[in-house]
């Protein structure tokens, strides 16, 4: 019966886990309102050509992992894999060029076609920040202790490591590139076959492998650090300290580079080792070239992304939903009258749970199951002298209660 399992690499969640994981988009939308950045939604769907452009034809995403199909009328159409290129695309379709700087915050399903794992599926959700027109490096700053923010309020701070790299300016690139690929020429037998690829096309990302071999490769390899600029120097050294200065604490990774084509000079990620192969938990970078590379105009941008499956992995239970007043029928007679009173309660913001069918016992039974604190027992000949009984679940004490004055005796339960 293939046709009754969710599609492999794709999730319900369930309550506990959707708890788990509103716990980590609702913090993280808080603590980015209070730098400014504001929520909107784009489009599950996009034109392919959005991300084909964007994250460049060599990379991982765009030849192996895009969801990609023909709508009915012919177009080609991609199940969004990340967010930034879709905000760039909006940022262009919605001529928001006079309102920069923007910032902005998201969340919402991605989809990847990947070999499904813990902490890696097809359909996973991310939040995503970006912040748009900002070309000085405290931008990259900003997003950066806005993300660390996010990790400290989810209590994080200790399980996560801040990885920090510069891919410096396009000259500086140039130059380095040259250096590197004389060198990975030497090893072209030893690197994967995707990697043989890379070296024709973007040699950089092959820091970006998981191979062992290419790993074994890439560890003697030049490094960009040695081949900046004046300009990408400077740059990075601000966002060093405007880093220390916010109180961020990193680490220098040399070899890290981001996956997509689009990104120049600051690249970074909050990694953790409590989730086995799957270290990468928030991660991001500068993508200046971006726009232009839509077609649009050249604008700078900065931002990251997260995985919020990985995140609520990490963090601790958050609270259970608040316990219920169970409203139950003694009786036929009072079964539409605990409709009125579980209504009542609710709009005075008790948590009202009804209980359908069964005997009285059954009833009760049921509510103490659901966790019920008291139980609010309705019958015929009570209901003549508009009382119930309010029945305590924990001690199994019982208490006659006018109906006019329930809900102050059951404020004790709050
Ligand atoms: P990885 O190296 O793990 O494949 P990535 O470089 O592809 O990550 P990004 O594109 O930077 O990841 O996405 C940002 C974040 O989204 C990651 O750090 C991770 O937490 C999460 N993420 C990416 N792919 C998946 C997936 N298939 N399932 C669950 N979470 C994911
Ligand atoms: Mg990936």
């Amino acid at each position: 019966m293939s046709e009754l399992k969710p599609v492999r690499g794709t999730h319900d969640i369930l309550p506990e886990a959707m708890r788990r994981h509103r716990r980590v988009t609702d913090t993280a939308c808080e603590i980015a309102a209070r730098y400014g950045y504001q929520e909107i939604s784009t489009p599950i769907i996009e034109f392919t050509e959005v991300f084909q452009r964007t994250l460049g034809e060599t990379s991982d995403i765009v030849t192996k992992e895009m969801y990609t199909f023909q709508d009915r009328a012919g177009e080609s159409l991609t199940l969004r894999p990340e967010y930034t290129a879709g905000v760039a695309r909006a940022f262009m379709s919605g001529g928001l060029q006079h309102s920069l700087p923007l910032k902005f915050f998201c969340r919402g399903p991605m989809f990847r076609y990947e070999r499904p794992q813990k902490g890696r599926q097809r359909q996973f959700h991310q939040i995503d920040v970006e912040l748009l027109g900002i070309a000085e490096p405290l931008g990259d700053v900003e997003v950066i202790a806005l993300g660390a923010h996010i990790l400290d309020a989810l209590g994080l701070t200790d399980k996560v490591t801040l990885e920090l790299n510069t891919l410096g300016d396009n000259e500086s690139r140039q130059a380095y590139r040259a250096k590197l690929v004389s060198y990975l020429e030497r090893f072209r037998d030893k690197l994967s076959e995707d990697s043989r690829l890379r070296l024709e096309r973007n040699p950089l990302r092959i820091f970006d492998s998981k191979d062992e071999g290419d790993k074994r490769v890439i560890a003697n390899a030049p490094l960009l650090r040695d081949h900046l600029n004046d300009v990408s120097k400077r740059f990075f050294d601000q966002v060093q300290a405007g880093l220390k200065a916010a109180g961020v604490a990193f680490e220098i990774n040399p070899r890290l580079v981001r996956g997509l084509d689009y990104y120049c000079h600051t690249a970074f990620e909050f990694t953790t080792e409590t989730l086995g192969a799957q270290g990468a938990v928030l991660a991001g970078g500068r993508y200046d070239g971006l726009m232009a590379a839509m077609g649009g105009p050249p604008t700078p941008g900065t931002g990251w992304a997260a995985g919020v499956e990985r995140l609520a992995l990490m963090i601790a239970e958050p609270k259970a939903p608040a316990r219920p007043i169970a409203v139950v029928a003694a009786g036929g007679g009072a079964e539409i009258e605990v409709f009125a009173v579980a209504q009542k309660l609710r709009a005075e913001g008790f948590t009202a749970d009804v209980g359908f069918s069964g005997n009285l016992k059954k009833r009760l039974a049921r509510a103490n199951k659901a966790g019920a604190v008291a139980a609010v027992i309705l019958g015929e000949d009570e209901l003549k002298k508009r009382a119930a009984t309010v029945r305590d679940m924990a001690s199994g004490e019982q208490t006659e209660v006018p109906l006019s004055s329930l809900g102050q005796h059951l404020a004790r339960y709050r």
